[in-house]
């Protein structure tokens, strides 16, 4: 180990930054949020340096650098654009015994600056020993992706109850099997997900002592959208969760590649629906959902596209609440967002579209109950989930209800997978065109003029 990490108070302690450019400007602004007080010494400031100093957020001389401008400081930041002024400054502040960081120059100063993923209070550095800053925020932007955001709200919600942990445990080992447990539990996805209001209110129930044991062992059921197919489309949320699940409770839609992504030791129960031949009816999905759940475990309830855009998502939910079960829904990309992009087929455009509707094609007693006159209507894109079957009907209805017959159309099948294809054409003959083909579900029909643009902004090939 070449450095030691440490994490340094410097709150109200006067700390100096040598430098008046952009690199001083950063060390200051970090060395304002430790709380320091911040001193600059420079012939000139660069622009926000001196509206700090003319706010009075910053003290600063005007001048060269000097020997007693270390004086009473807790740290010295060298940030000249002079490498030799700066290799003086390190000398005198190592000969005083106080830490000093060279910028670009690690080698001569007695510490270094980290890369930061700062949720405060949590806060994680990243260092590669001043060999490569390159390489150290690579990494932070990793870690960046892979902590979410609220962990700091985590932090602060554990500070705010450590004293009454102090109270309600003697021992240090019952304190952090209290908090291990806790930090297993829900609580973590109840911050995560916003709802820092819930998590208060369990964790005051964890503390009563009739609850601490039941409360703990609670489970909870994520409803979480898997996006159209392309793994890389899920949310960091829905990775996240679906990596915890003791459960998955999947759909067919849910892709392979998606699905190996889920905890290896998890659980799996497919209640895949084949159209008009529903594997396990809906109710019983709810009931399902509701009974793992009570039994303590974190059911990953995965699902196609986003879960409220026919995807019944509210039925199951209903179930739940009603239950009393804790839940929390994950929103994801839906099929239409997913193949518009994919396929080059914007769903607004200035020239083409300006309104956008969803709308369902699953025929019921082969006919189709939908507005047809809202949805023929000029500048506008329809897109049709579950339509494949009812093409016929839709292209039919849609020209009966006003639309020209040579409206464009596009089928797009198995969108933002390796397997996407796209087929367009115009209302009039698209169902006979497409009659002979191996086109099947899942499929997703868009009408409007902005599938003209397919073929000019096509750019993923599957
Ligand atoms: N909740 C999902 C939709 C479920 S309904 C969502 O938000 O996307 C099922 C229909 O979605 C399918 O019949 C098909 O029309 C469409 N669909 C889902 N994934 C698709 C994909 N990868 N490519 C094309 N259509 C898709």
């Amino acid at each position: 180990m070449d450095f030691l990490p440490i994490f340094l108070n410097i709150k109200k302690r006067a700390c100096l930054v040598v430098g008046g450019g952009s690199v001083a400007e950063r060390k200051v602004s970090l060395l304002m949020d430790a709380g320091a007080d911040v001193n600059v010494v420079s012939p000139e400031l660069c622009e926000s340096l001196r509206l700090l100093s003319e706010q009075g957020q910053i003290q600063y001389r005007q001048g060269t650098f000097t020997d007693t401008d270390i004086e009473n400081k807790a740290l010295v930041i060298a940030a000249t654009d002079n490498t030799q002024v700066n290799e003086s400054i390190a000398d005198i502040a190592n000969a005083k015994g106080v830490p000093v960081n060279v910028v670009d120059n690690p080698e001569h100063g007695s510490f270094i600056m980290p890369s930061i993923i700062d949720r405060s209070p949590v806060q994680i550095a990243v260092s590669t020993g001043g060999t490569s800053p390159v390489l150290a925020r690579t990494l932070r932007s990793k870690l960046e992706s892979m902590i979410p955001s609220g962990y700091g709200r985590l932090g602060i919600l554990m500070e705010d109850y450590r004293g009454k942990a102090k109270q309600a445990f003697s021992t240090v080992d019952e304190r952090r099997n209290f908090w291990e447990k806790i930090l297993s539990g829900p609580i973590v996805e109840m911050v995560m997900a916003g709802q820092d209001d819930r998590a208060r209110e369990y964790l005051e129930n964890a503390f009563d002592d009739e609850l601490k044991h039941h409360a703990l062992d609670s489970g909870e059921v994520y409803l979480v959208g898997a996006g159209p197919g392309d793994p890389d489309l899920l949310t960091f949320r829905a990775l996240r969760l679906m990596q915890q699940a003791d459960v998955v409770v999947y759909d067919r839609l849910v892709s392979k590649p998606i699905l190996d992504l889920v905890r290896r030791d998890a659980e799996r129960i497919y209640v895949g629906k084949e159209r008009s031949n529903h594997a396990v009816p809906q109710e019983d999905i709810n009931h399902l959902l509701a009974r793992l759940g009570k039994e303590g475990k974190k059911v990953c309830r995965l699902k196609g596209g986003d879960p409220f855009i026919f995807g019944r998502g509210g039925e199951e939910i209903d179930t739940l609440m009603q239950q009393k079960v804790p839940f929390q829904v994950v929103p994801a990309v839906t099929a239409a967002s997913g193949a518009s992009s994919y396929a080059g087929i914007p769903l607004t455009h200035r020239d083409y579209s300006q309104s956008v509707v969803f709308a369902t094609g699953h025929l019921k007693d082969g006919s189709m109950n939908l507005n047809w006159d809202g949805l023929a209507q000029p500048n506008q894109t329809i897109v049709f989930y579950m339509g494949l079957q009812g093409l016929e009907v839709i292209c039919r209805e849609l020209i009966e209800h006003g639309m020209p017959s040579d409206t464009p159309i596009a089928l797009v099948q198995k969108a933002t997978t390796p397997d996407q294809k796209v087929v367009t054409g115009v209302l009039e003959s698209m169902p006979n065109d497409v009659k002979n083909s191996d086109i099947k579900p899942p499929t997703l029909i868009i009408v409007g003029n902005v599938v003209k643009l397919h073929e000019r902004l096509n750019w993923f090939k599957g």
